[in-house]
């Protein structure tokens, strides 16, 4: 359990130091936290919690629908990938509504790509220039936060951002950076940042999981690329790749998703499959061929099992991709991640990739701020893989000792304990977080446990969700208080609040 616990979603640095045991603390995690340079009034700082126990908060009348925007993202990319400088660059436009209640004055986008960890290994990230309807606007990339100041976008008025970037891609076995034949461009675009009851939320890049809070939107990206090079990308291929010369421009369209990921290699062969009505698409290499079988054949069966019951995948494909590396795999909307080498078994594989296609529908279809409330989505997909591979009815990982930790803990309440805190977010928020879920079907029964995620599915399918919608769904639907429960399982309301 352990072992295959310290597997998912994580990046190379952070496995390494796990694994070695004696690598120095998270540096990067804690040090990207000090240096946060986000300081601007109206900017989200994550507190970092007492360290007391608390107690949860009165629930079910009090639950509020906070405004979260800018609201309806549609993205326009015209970008070039060059294989030979590893150098993304190109324009991004994004269009939103300013649902805010307020005038806008401001606005950030999370550059996931300049975090400090790339930046170590050769990646980064320039804005050349940014354009608010049309006009030339003042802006400051500092970290993974770029600011746009200046701005007086009237309330309830819809308005674009454009912008030109460069984006050198590091030299690396991760979600972003390229490494051999392979790339992948994971949280490589300069993205829009929600603005919710906290203000802006513009945390710390967390290489050790996930740390990504972003609003369901619409795509629309042109890639122009090597003509060699073999393309899978969230969302829909529109039309055939156009060549010309050394050049190929590919075009994808997605509906909403609130990312958009795209791996190239081209050397990848491709294996189909249908899960119903959903293409499932391997890409792999010569190298991880005798894995291809084991992911087609997990996307298939988690898509199936998870629709039946969850809810229904609906967007009409995803793609899983090799690539070299230990860290296990990651998720974007529609785009499976999964970093291979030779110690890997079809059984690690096929659990793997069931994992990250439980973000599929917990992160994916169900947003949540993954700062703040990491469990929301990394224990759903631990139980999740779980549940598909049949390893329900013994599933027990009890919580670390220290009361300190919580299930529903920020992501700032463990790096604050640096090394120790990183185990006790794999322990608590992967292995202790998916046991909850399990004692909560095992305390409803699986027809009450089941109705109640779908409801969750069907009331929150691309919007974003907080811990207290999570139980205030489970008490409607099943009709039980389920306060102790929740209590007794570590999942603190006051967390949010
Ligand atoms: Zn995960």
């Amino acid at each position: 359990m352990e072992r295959k616990l310290s597997f998912r979603c994580l990046i190379a640095l952070g496995t390494a130091a796990l694994l070695l045991g004696t690598a120095a603390v998270p540096a990067l995690a804690v040090a990207e936290e000090k240096s946060s340079p986000f300081d601007a009034p109206g900017v989200y700082r994550p507190s970092m919690p007492a360290g007391s126990e608390k107690d949860p908060l009165p629930k079910t009348s009090a639950a509020k629908k906070e405004v979260r925007g800018p609201s309806d993202p549609s993205y326009k990319m015209d970008v070039k990938y060059d294989s030979t400088k590893h150098q993304i660059n190109g324009t991004l436009t994004v269009r939103f509504a300013n649902n805010l209640g307020m005038e806008m004055k401001d606005i950030w986008f999370n550059v996931w790509a300049n975090a400090e960890t790339f930046r170590e290994n050769g990646g980064v990230v320039e804005i050349h220039k940014v354009k608010v309807d049309g006009t030339a606007a003042d802006f400051s990339l500092k970290g993974t936060g770029l600011h746009i100041k200046g701005l007086s976008i009237p309330e309830n008025a819809s308005a674009k951002v454009q912008m030109e970037f460069t984006v050198q891609v590091p030299e690396a076995q991760d979600r972003f950076g390229w490494y051999g034949t392979t790339v992948s461009l994971g949280n490589w675009f300069p993205i829009l940042a929600v603005y919710d009851d906290e203000g802006w939320n513009v945390d710390p890049y967390y290489p050790y999981g996930e740390s990504f809070y972003s609003l369901s939107g619409n795509f629309d990206v042109r890639l122009t690329t090597d003509k060699e090079q073999v393309v899978a990308a969230t969302g829909t291929r529109i039309g055939k790749p156009k060549v010309s010369g050394k050049w190929a421009v590919h075009r994808f369209k997605a509906k909403n998703v609130r990312d958009f990921a795209i791996e190239l290699d081209p050397t990848y062969k491709v294996k189909s499959g249908m899960a119903g009505k959903v293409k499932v698409n391997v890409y792999y290499t010569e190298k991880h061929a005798k894995f291809a079988d084991a992911m087609l054949e997990s996307g298939i069966e988690s898509i199936e099992l998870f629709s039946e019951k969850y809810g229904q995948y609906p967007w009409p494909e995803l793609d899983v991709v090799s690539m070299e590396g230990w860290f296990g795999g990651m998720e974007y909307p529609q785009l499976i991640m999964m970093s291979l080498n030779d110690n890997r078994t079809e059984e690690w594989v096929k659990s793997v990739v069931a994992h990250e296609n439980g973000h599929q529908w917990f992160y994916g279809l169900l947003g949540n701020n993954e700062y703040d409330e990491p469990w929301l989505d990394e224990s759903f997909a631990t139980f999740s893989a779980a549940l598909y591979d049949g390893e329900l009815e013994d599933y027990e990982v009890p919580p670390v000792d220290d009361p300190y930790y919580h299930l529903s803990s920020p992501v700032s309440a463990f790096t604050a304990r640096g090394e120790e805190g990183i185990y006790a977010y794999y322990r608590m928020i992967y292995g202790y977080g998916a046991s909850t879920l399990n004692d909560l079907r095992e305390k409803l029964g699986d027809r009450r446990f089941y109705e109640g995620m779908q409801t969750y599915f069907q009331e929150n399918l691309y919007g974003v969700t907080t811990t207290r919608d999570f139980i205030d769904t489970m008490e409607r639907t099943s009709g039980e208080d389920l306060s102790q429960f929740f209590h007794d399982h570590r999942v603190y309301l006051s967390d949010q609040e």
